[in-house]
């Protein structure tokens, strides 16, 4: 039924494959071997294109290319990180907010992250793609439920169905009157670019509600020129976009680098949406940041970036607890005029401004 339309063929995902093109030295390949073995790989044409095979820390090949590290798991680490299976209520469904609903379509990628919060469900030989009955059943659960106002198709990645299959879902869904909206997750903009033809944006288009499409995208140079033209031809057609970002230790931990990024995604017409805090997914320890230092990031990034750029950092609270905004706060109530402050006054606040210095704000008389 969720038909895949692969034309992959070039991508690559054995490790033997990732050493004949010149992407990890022979030396790696039998704890490669091991990493394939519990994760899947898959490195595009036009992933592999960006990566620098001369440049040991490329923040692309860090991104994609497996390592040894991920054998290694550290405490907390949890196969369903954010905790998806305690909300599904039907298999395809995870109803976590009451006015949406991701909707899991397929269990394949265009490419395999190295730090998917989804990668013990993801790729070849986990999870198939949802069954006839499964699928018409997770639709009769969104049917049934009026508060449902947003379908978010998630999954993995639901722009790897065929157009004319995700142009039927479209229209099954936008067939909801209280669905709205429909939000597509997907990465293959920049991973397989040439995949986001004409008849792929037509099958987005639907009419009864609007689409939405969030790219994940973590570092400025996966917006290449296929890329940007891609997702141009998206947001031409009248489909906007948002952007999430995982905060990615040798990736985009530096101001520098997520400047460029939210600067390129505006750029695109792109606005930033969130930048998540990597998930406690298994062995990716070594690519996580810490939260101090990503609320430091975010500081800095304050007083450089327009509003327009500025992107919002977020935790998802492991064990399907939700996202919460964890960036810093600008704003604190001045405790030694709270204590003296009659009851029901408003208090006094202390405003940090972007450069770090705080400033008192009045209370309303
Ligand atoms: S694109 Fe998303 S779902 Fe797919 S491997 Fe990367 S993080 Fe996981």
């Amino acid at each position: 039924m969720n038909r895949i339309d692969p034309d992959l063929a070039a991508t690559l995902r054995e490790p033997a494959e990732l050493v004949a093109r010149g992407l990890v030295p022979p030396g790696a390949l039998s704890d490669l071997e091991k990493v394939a073995a519990r994760y899947a790989v898959a490195v595009t044409p036009d992933i592999a294109g960006l990566i620098d095979a001369k440049d040991p820390n490329d923040p692309i090949a860090r991104q994609f290319i497996p390592s040894a590290e991920e054998l290694v798991a550290t405490p907390g680490e949890s196969a369903d990180p954010i905790g998806d299976h305690r909300h599904s209520p039907v298999a395809g469904i995870v109803h976590r907010y009451p006015d949406r609903v991701l909707f899991k379509l397929v269990h394949v990628c265009a490419v395999y992250c190295r730090f998917c919060f989804r990668r013990e469900m993801v790729g070849p030989g986990k999870e198939s793609a949802l069954s006839d009955s499964a699928y018409s059943s997770a639709l009769d659960y969104i049917r049934r439920h009026s508060e449902i106002w947003e379908v978010i198709l998630t999954g993995v990645d639901p722009l790897m169905l065929s157009p004319r299959r995700l142009a039927e879902i479209m229209a099954d869904l936008a067939a909801i009157e209280h669905v709205r909206i429909i939000r597509i997750h997907t990465r293959v903009p920049v991973a397989d670019p040439s995949r986001l033809n004409a008849e792929m944006v037509a099958a987005l288009k639907v009419s009864g509600a609007a689409t939405w499409v969030a790219l994940h995208a973590n570092h400025a140079r996966e917006l290449t020129e296929e890329a940007r033209a891609a997702c141009a031809r998206l947001i031409d057609a009248g489909i906007p976009m948002v952007s999430q970002s995982v905060l990615l230790c040798g990736v985009n931990d530096s101001v520098e680098a997520l400047e460029q990024l939210m600067r390129a995604l505006v750029a695109c017409r792109i606005k930033p949406y969130y930048l998540h805090h990597g998930d406690l997914a298994p062995g990716t320890a070594h690519l996580r940041t810490t939260l101090a230092r990503g609320q430091e990031l975010m500081r800095k990034l304050r007083g450089r970036l327009s509003g327009l750029c500025q992107v919002e950092y977020v935790l998802d609270i492991p064990g399907g607890h939700g996202k919460s905004p964890v960036g810093p706060n600008y704003l604190q109530a001045e405790d030694s005029f709270a204590r003296e402050r009659e009851p029901r006054e408003e208090t006094r606040y202390r405003v940090t401004d972007y450069c770090g210095d705080v400033h008192l704000y009045p209370p309303k008389p």
